[in-house]
């Protein structure tokens, strides 16, 4: 087009006409500026097809799957994660140890308000992980605390129909806890419609495969949970003045075991996404920036 352009001078592979503004940063091919579809990271439409499907958040779901993604998830900020933890835990740990004859209410109620809070800015954490991105620990506990009466009702929700329906029998029971075991996840990243009738969508079709990871989750849990509270009873027999540090690290590590099994759900619920929608769709969907 232009006569005067230097030959040597970098054209676009795409379109001859243009000179190269830059390069992928990924596979170093020229680009004009209209062909950079990622900034500012600087990809060309390939590389950003190729770093969407490699993202945690966009393998499609499997039991092994939700396993790896959670185990992922689970990794990519867990120091962060045993800090707020730790925080959140303090109250319930504190009341277990100051109110004797309400500690297993009040300690519940501590662990379902304040300790949630901590959950939630973990959970944002590993999403945001999930999707590539990295955000510190206070966007972390704002996100939590915006999403924290959505979730904290999706929950109490969750919670009093699956009682219910083991009230009725059995088996619907199990049934509904299937279908409500990524209310969490939905409540906080997703911010509008009913997070049960959402949980209950995505989960269709993966019953028994969900039930398996939630029965082999929550087994876990109960024998990290009855093994330390043991532990705890042992110490409070033979070395009393140690039943303090013995109670805080206890709740401490369930909190964690607890946490753990919300990770898991984590990686269901974007497995069950993945599966019916595509990672694009996801990653702008969370992008803070686009809100
Ligand atoms: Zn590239
Ligand atoms: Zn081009």
């Amino acid at each position: 087009m232009d006569s005067s352009l230097p030959s040597a001078a970098p054209k676009c592979p795409s379109h001859p006409d243009r000179l190269a503004a830059t390069t992928c940063s990924r596979c170093g091919t020229f680009l004009c500026s209209q062909c950079v579809v990622a900034r500012p990271e600087r990809l060309c439409a390939a590389c950003l097809a190729r770093k969407l499907s490699d993202l945690p958040a966009s393998r499609p779901y499997s039991f092994r799957g939700a396993l790896q993604t959670g185990w992922t998830l689970l990794r990519a900020r867990f120091g962060l994660y045993l800090a707020l933890t730790g925080v959140f835990a303090l109250p319930e740990a504190l009341v277990r140890l100051w109110v004797p004859g309400l500690q297993a209410l009040l300690g519940f109620l501590c662990s379902t308000t304040l300790g949630l809070v901590g959950v939630l800015a973990c959970l944002s954490c590993a999403a945001e992980a999930g999707l590539g991105r990295r955000i510190d620990w206070w966007t972390a506990l704002r996100a939590a605390l915006r999403a924290w009466p959505r979730a904290f009702l999706a929950r109490l929700g969750a919670a009093v129909q699956v009682a219910l329906f083991f009230l009725l029998l059995i088996v619907p029971g199990f049934i509904r806890w299937v279908q409500l075991c990524v209310v969490t996840p939905v409540a906080l990243l997703e911010h509008s419609g009913s997070a049960l009738r959402r949980s209950a969508e995505l989960t269709a079709g993966w019953g028994w495969s969900l039930l398996g990871l939630l029965c082999a989750a929550n087994v876990l849990l109960l024998l990290l949970v009855g093994s330390t509270a043991l532990l705890v009873g042992e110490v409070a027999e033979l070395a009393p003045p140690l039943l303090g540090p013995a109670v805080l690290l206890q709740t401490w590590l369930a909190n964690v075991g607890a946490l753990c099994v919300e990770m898991l759900m984590l990686g269901a619920y974007f497995g069950l996404k993945s599966s019916t929608e595509r990672a694009e769709e996801l990653l702008f969907e969370q992008d803070p920036a686009s809100r």
